[in-house]
């Protein structure tokens, strides 16, 4: 009985220890494959320190940690005269945002690789030298194509990249770049914040190391300044918003820019219920092959009443702030062309005046009109210019995205 016990023992070690054996070699193996040269110069170029914070808050040798409050920035005070500008860059069908204080520079993705010396230019004509931060959010060319011509071109503080093997020639100029000047790469850890001037930004994603979808790497921040906040989605689909969602965080933002160019495997209606943004910018092509941003989407931001903002209808998109109001400007910018033109536009909702107190009335907000794909007007309901596609919208944003009344069914408001 013993021996036959022990017999077993032996056995289901033995087995335990093949099996084990079996697994790492099946790791290494996968390990083997996926690290082909780009993951190794990742490697080379990656910060092997944990990430200094700008704030040096989280410092070991603190005598005494205090807790820091989660929303640290929008109880600081700012000083007179602080602002904050976030750009929103017209490259077409990929990804660049420019933020700016009055002494300090990020951006997050640099656009394709047609569009390196364009965003060079359009930096340096703003009389940028240093980048504080640079975020490549994943290696999709549309985002990272120009960051070696970005990289190369100013000072750059810190570069925050995902660790993923990507092999491509533009990813591997990027790391070529970075190697070339000595830097390193930071990884995201999600929960670690960074100061950038007055204003303080947190890494919501990615939350995990292995990913099937590239896009799901992508770096997710909520940048916050006084009162106002943003939130970057790069390229993050519904997965990584579940995984947002999970964390349990403040992630209420003024302005979202909504993840993979307004695709409809991101923004989910719980995402964008929680976030509650009032201003959504889609950075997307005009014309683009994808069907971005998608109707679902359009729908979804519409049904919270978020005013949306497309650099394919636009331009670039330029916010900026004081910490309390926000002010929205776009520019007809053609990023590929270097060209500037003066172009610019006005965008802030007008305040809308407060309703007179008319007791057996709706107020103005409430009454829904409808809208189509292509159309300019907004409608009654049943209004035969409302062919199959009939999207209802809250009248002041059917008003503040522009469209106008149908003649046809001459809506009374
Ligand atoms: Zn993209
Ligand atoms: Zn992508």
């Amino acid at each position: 009985m013993i021996t036959n016990r022990v017999s077993k023992y032996v056995l289901l070690l033995s087995i335990l220890l093949s099996v084990s054996m079996l697994l790492s070699s099946c790791s290494s193996m996968t390990g083997n494959k996926r690290s082909k040269s780009s993951l190794n110069k990742l490697s080379q170029v990656e910060e092997t320190n944990h990430p200094d914070k700008n704030s040096g808050e989280n410092n070991v040798a603190k005598p005494t940690p205090k807790i820091i409050p989660r929303t640290l920035s929008s109880n600081v005070k700012l000083p007179a005269g602080a602002f904050l500008t976030v750009s929103y860059l017209d490259v077409g069908q990929a990804d660049s945002v420019l933020i700016t204080t009055k002494g300090a520079a990020m951006l997050i993705d640099a656009g394709n690789n047609s569009d390196g010396a364009g965003i060079v230019s359009y930096l340096k004509n703003k009389g940028i030298t240093k980048l504080d931060y640079v975020i490549g959010t994943h290696p999709h060319e549309d985002h990272i194509g120009g960051l070696d011509d970005v990289i190369s071109a100013f000072n750059i503080g810190k570069i925050i990249m995902p660790k993923v093997p990507h092999n491509t020639n533009t990813f591997e100029d990027v790391l070529d770049a970075i190697s070339g000047k000595g830097l390193k790469v930071t990884q995201p850890k999600v929960g670690d914040k960074y100061k950038l001037d007055k204003a303080e930004f947190e890494i919501l994603s990615p939350a995990d190391s292995s990913y099937s979808e590239l896009n799901e790497y992508s770096i997710v921040i909520r940048l916050t300044f006084g009162a106002q906040s943003f939130l970057f989605c790069g390229d993050a689909d519904d997965a990584n918003e579940s995984a947002i969602l999970g964390m349990g965080e403040n992630i209420k933002s003024s302005v979202i820019k909504i993840g993979h160019h307004g695709s409809a495997s991101s923004s989910m209606e719980s995402f964008i219920k929680k976030v509650d943004p009032k201003y959504a910018v889609i950075s997307v092509g005009e014309g683009n092959s994808y069907g971005h941003p998608t109707q679902q989407t359009l729908n979804t931001l519409n049904s919270f009443r978020t005013k949306i903002y497309r650099t394919d209808k636009l331009g670039t998109v330029i916010i900026s702030t004081n910490g309390k109001t926000l002010n929205i400007n776009s520019v007809k910018t053609s990023i590929d062309g270097n060209s500037y033109s003066s172009t610019a536009k006005d965008n802030t909702p007008k305040a809308t005046p407060k309703p007179k107190p008319k007791p057996h009335t709706n107020t103005v907000s409430a009454i829904t009109v409808y809208i189509t794909n292509t159309g300019e007007k907004y409608h009654r309901d049943g209004c035969q210019y409302l062919s199959h596609s009939q999207i209802p919208i809250s009248l002041t944003n059917a008003k503040n995205q522009g469209y106008t009344p149908c003649s046809r069914c001459d809506p009374p408001y």
